[in-house]
Formats: structure tokens, C-alpha cells, sequence
């Protein structure tokens, strides 16, 4: 998981995830109304939407339905108070995948990001494996044959959405924007370098350039095969 899109209008509490997040290594993008969270959902990706219900300009609900109708299929956690059952039922018809009622506890909401990232990858364990790297998006820990492997924030989240994709070409524009966030001045050659460095860690079979597209990690079969 790594780029999430908040949507909520309650300063401090939107102040606090955003922080909370990026702590956990998340890219965060915090949007405060409905109307330009919309925009912003046409021109770019996220992994998640968190979205509050109780929004300017346009409800949580309404953007939930109009993503949805676009074909969107972002998960959405959305957010809402505990007195609002109602609230939490017509998101979950509209199409949200999970909620949480305020307040609620960073960790929680972490460990249910994760949830919704394994079931978009429809993985039923949390721990990816592919030909011998075990990577744990829980504990932010990989592994290359049993050997634990240090790779910085924007690595991991790299190596993590190339391997839960793998056998599929990720286009360098969507990559660069899973990495990034709008606030981060971003290098032309940024993800070239990230790859280069997973290359030098895992082996440079380990993913594929996809020449004027982008890049893709090699199905992995079986453990030994050459490829
Ligand atoms: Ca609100």
C-alpha cells in the first residue's frame, strides 16, 4: 500500500492522519471537499480513498457514487460518526469496501488499509512471496533468501506494487505517482534510480524495463528457474 487520498474536512483530524500515516510510510494526499477530491480522482491513482461523509461542496456519498458510476475501483474506507448507522450502510451500498467510525485508532485504521490492499490483490496471507523474497507490509520487513534486505521507504513501496503485480507492465507515469505525492519535488529520474537499486539488491532479473512503458516483475515460477 502507498499512496492513500484523504478526503476530509476536520483540520485536526485530518492533520493527525496525515502524519500518521506518512509515519507508516504511506504517501498521503489530503483533499478538504468532495468537489476537488473528484478532480483530483479523474487525472490520478491511489491505492485507497479515505473518505469522510460529512464534506463541502459535495458529500462523501455523492463522490462515492459518482466515482463509482466512472468505473473507479479504488477501495474506499470511509470515515463517519458514531451516531450516523445510516451513514455507514449507505456507504457500504455505494460501494465503500470498509468503514470506521470516529474517533478511531491509527493502527486500526493502518491494519485496515492493508486488509483492502490484500483483497484487491485477492491475497489471502499477508506476507507476498516471490521467488525468494519474502516481503511483510505489516511490519515493513523483507527478506531475500532468508536474508533480511534494507531498502529505503520509496524502495519498499516500490518492490511491494511490482511484485503484487507482477506478470502485469505498470506504466512509469502510474508508478511515479504511487511513489509520490503532490507535495514531493520529484527527480525526472527518481524511479529509474529506485529500480536500479532493487536490481543491485535482488538481481536484475528480478524486474523487467518495458521499453517506452514501464516496468513489470517477473512472474515467479517455481523457485529456481532461470529467467
Ligand atoms: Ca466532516
Amino acid at each position: 500500500m502507498m499512496r492513500v487520498l484523504l478526503v476530509e474536512d476536520d483540520d485536526l483530524l485530518g492533520d493527525g492522519v496525515t502524519a500518521g500515516l506518512k509515519q507508516y510510510g504511506y504517501t498521503v494526499d489530503w483533499l478538504k471537499d468532495g468537489l476537488s477530491a473528484e478532480q483530483a480522482l479523474k487525472t490520478e491513482v491511489f491505492d485507497a480513498i479515505i473518505l469522510d461523509i460529512g464534506l463541502p461542496k459535495k458529500t462523501g456519498l455523492e463522490l462515492l457514487e459518482s466515482i463509482r458510476n466512472q468505473g473507479n475501483v479504488t477501495p474506499v474506507l470511509i470515515l463517519t460518526a458514531r451516531e450516523t448507522v445510516e451513514d455507514r450502510i449507505k456507504g457500504l451500498d455505494s460501494g465503500a469496501d470498509d468503514y470506521l467510525v470516529k474517533p478511531f485508532d491509527l493502527d486500526e485504521l493502518c491494519a485496515r488499509l492493508r486488509a483492502l490492499q490484500r483483497r484487491l490483490s485477492s491475497r489471502a496471507t499477508p506476507i507476498i512471496e516471490h521467488a525468494g523474497i519474502k516481503l511483510d507490509p505489516a511490519s515493513h520487513t523483507v527478506t531475500f533468501n532468508n536474508e533480511e534486505v534494507n531498502l529505503s521507504r520509496r524502495e519498499f513501496a516500490l518492490l511491494n506494487k511490482l511484485l503484487e503485480n507482477a506478470g502485469r507492465v505498470l506504466s512509469r507515469e502510474y508508478l511515479t505517482q504511487t511513489l509520490y505525492g503532490w507535495d514531493d519535488d520529484v527527480d525526472s529520474n527518481a524511479l529509474e534510480v529506485h529500480i536500479h537499486n532493487l536490481r543491485k539488491k535482488f538481481g536484475t532479473d528480478l524486474i523487467r524495463t518495458i521499453r517506452g512503458v514501464g516496468y513489470m516483475a517477473n512472474e515467479s515460477n517455481s523457485n529456481n528457474e532461470n529467467k
